[in-house]
């Protein structure tokens, strides 16, 4: 190979884009449209694919790799539009997820108790192994929590997720769970 050649093969390598799609599925009003706007924030832009009842917004996440140096992957994010059924959830959001966030609202059981059935239909599309983050959200509104942290603890380990609570509307965490989900996914990846 001539050195040419060979500088070729190393831009064409660094600028190879890492795309990993990650599907946010939960109950209806869990935020989960929140935590993306408020992650994403001015730049939030979404495509509406309606053949699939979703939107999906593209967000470069820089996070470190074992060496300490900066690496850039974009997340391709799924997000259900309107109001969720479980027959709406059809092949096309599931098929391929790189990466899945499994949200509820820690002042609704339903919506926690509601996470085994995501979870079971995630099974169901082949995704028992792809990188997953267990997510209660609105931490903020202290009062109402229905969810202790034991209970999501539990769940969490049972379903072999990382767990994190947030806030859509304080912003705590909400950059934690799509750095962990980048981190999990290249990390899977890398390990492929
Ligand atoms: P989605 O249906 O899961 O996409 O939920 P949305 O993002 O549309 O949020 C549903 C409702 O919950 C909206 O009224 C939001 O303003 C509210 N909400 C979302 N996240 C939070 C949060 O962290 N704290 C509080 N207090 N409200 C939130
Ligand atoms: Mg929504």
């Amino acid at each position: 190979m001539t050195e040419e050649n060979e500088k070729e093969k190393l831009v064409f390598h660094e600028r190879t884009e890492m795309i990993f799609k990650i599907i946010v599925i939960g109950d209806p009003a869990v935020g989960k449209t929140s935590l993306l706007t408020d992650f994403c924030g001015e730049k939030f832009k979404y495509e509406y694919i309606p053949t699939v009842g979703v939107n999906i917004t593209k967000e470069p996440v820089t996070i470190k790799d074992d060496m300490g140096k900066d690496i850039t992957v974009n997340l391709m994010i799924w997000d259900i539009a309107g109001q969720p059924q479980f027959y709406m959830l059809h092949r096309p959001y599931f098929n391929g997820a790189d990466g899945m966030l499994l949200i509820y609202d820690i002042t609704r059981s339903s919506s926690f108790s509601n996470i085994n059935n995501w979870w079971s239909t995630s099974v169901k599309y082949g995704l028992s192994s792809i990188p997953r983050i267990l997510i209660g959200n609105k931490i903020d509104l202290k009062d109402d929590r229905k969810i202790i942290l034991p209970m999501a603890e539990h769940l969490s380990e049972k379903l072999g997720t990382q767990f994190f609570e947030t806030s859509a509307l304080t912003g705590e965490n909400v950059k934690s769970i799509f750095q962990k989900i980048a981190e999990l996914t290249l990390r899977s990846k890398l390990e492929e």
